[in-house]
């Protein structure tokens, strides 16, 4: 069987192209991905509490539940949606030809909507003795485990999604410690505005981690400034450092990548009439919920237009 258009990916990119490609009537498959490394079948908001910046919920809403919303949304409109991971494509094949572990699909037109991943700092020494005792980097998912419960906690980094875990984490933490390299925040000033005047968050500007210590799980973080070295207590340090574009599936397929690994495309088209890239894994500008929904949009319309040549 040759599908019209695969997808791949499930966040709010995918879901948007498949509602948009199925209700004009394309064959339209979405392959989802499950627990892929640290990816949730349905991206990126399924790691997050309350999203309030996706127009239509005037009182916000949890990620995950906007999720379920899109993916049944998708369903409901006739996309067929399955739990399993690319892993590999060949592009230079028409129909195009992909692969999951055991099964190899073909389809006249492919949209990639992969997104990103949480950044980590393998090099940093501690990192590999502490992860998942004490280092994570996913505040939600894992904040609420007992070892953090009134326990001095840190978060690193300095852009929206640092601010919103550290905010999350003082639900927990006795205190937050923001660990910020540059001397001011790089979040929206709403986000800012909140970590700032937030009584349980310390923000030390200008500081970057050496080292985390302890006995079985993290109790230390040892920091360094310009001038000089300090440390403090720590019982949970949680990445919040960005995303890189979820594209290791691609490296050989023939598409083209910016010099951040970033799929390049124009209005959505690849260099390969056909493929179509959208959301996070194409844009490392905006990275929003509602901007990679749009460009899913983009994306469907593009492929109806070249499937209809
Ligand atoms: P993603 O959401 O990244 O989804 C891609 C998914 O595709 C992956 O998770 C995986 O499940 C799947 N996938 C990847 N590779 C494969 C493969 N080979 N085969 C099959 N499936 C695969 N934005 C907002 O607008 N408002 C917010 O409040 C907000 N809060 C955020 C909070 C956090 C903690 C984070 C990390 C981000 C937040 N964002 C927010 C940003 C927003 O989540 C992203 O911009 C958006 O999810 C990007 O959507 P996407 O569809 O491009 O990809
Ligand atoms: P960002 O890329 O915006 O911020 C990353 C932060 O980590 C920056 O402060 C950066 O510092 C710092 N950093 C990067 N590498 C290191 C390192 N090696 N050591 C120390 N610090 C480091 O990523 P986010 O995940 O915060 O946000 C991604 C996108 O998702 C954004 O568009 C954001 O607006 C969106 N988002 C929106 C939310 C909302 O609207 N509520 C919530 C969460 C995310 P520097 O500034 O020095 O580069």
């Amino acid at each position: 069987m040759i599908h019209d258009v695969v997808i791949i990916g499930s966040g709010p990119s995918a879901q948007t192209a498949a509602i948009y490609a199925a209700r004009a009537g394309l064959k339209t498959v979405v392959y989802g991905g499950f627990m892929a490394g640290d990816m949730a079948a349905g991206g990126q908001l399924m790691i997050t509490t309350d999203v309030e910046n996706f127009p239509g919920f005037p009182d916000g809403i949890m990620g995950p539940d906007l999720m379920d919303r899109m993916i049944q949304q998708s369903k409901n409109c006739g996309a067929l949606y399955v739990e399993e991971t690319i892993e590999k494509v060949d592009f230079k094949s028409k129909p195009f030809k992909l692969y999951t572990q055991n099964q190899e699909i073909q389809s006249r037109s492919v949209i990639v909507a992969t997104g990103a991943t949480a950044r980590r700092l393998e090099s940093l020494k501690g990192h590999k003795t502490f992860w998942n005792k004490g280092v994570s980097a996913c505040a939600v998912c894992d904040g609420p485990a007992p070892i953090f419960k009134n326990k001095p906690l840190c978060v690193l980094g300095g852009g929206d999604s640092a601010c919103e875990e550290a905010i999350f984490l003082t639900k927990y933490a006795s205190k937050v410690n923001m660990i910020v390299r540059k001397d001011h925040l790089r979040a929206s000033k709403v986000m800012a505005d909140r970590a700032i005047n937030h009584e349980k968050i310390n923000i030390l500007f200008e500081h970057e981690p050496v080292e985390l210590k302890g006995q079985n799980t993290l109790s230390h973080v040892v920091l360094k400034t310009k001038q000089s070295e300090k440390t403090i207590e720590a019982s949970g340090f949680f990445y919040a450092i960005g995303h890189d574009p979820n594209v290791s599936w691609f490296k050989d397929s023939g598409l083209e990548f910016d010099s951040d690994g970033y799929i390049l495309a124009h209005d959505t088209k690849t260099n390969v009439e056909g493929v179509f890239a959208c959301g996070d894994v194409t844009d490392k500008k905006y990275r929003q919920a509602i901007t990679a929904a749009g460009m899913g949009c983009q994306a469907a319309l593009e492929c109806v237009h070249f499937l209809s040549k």
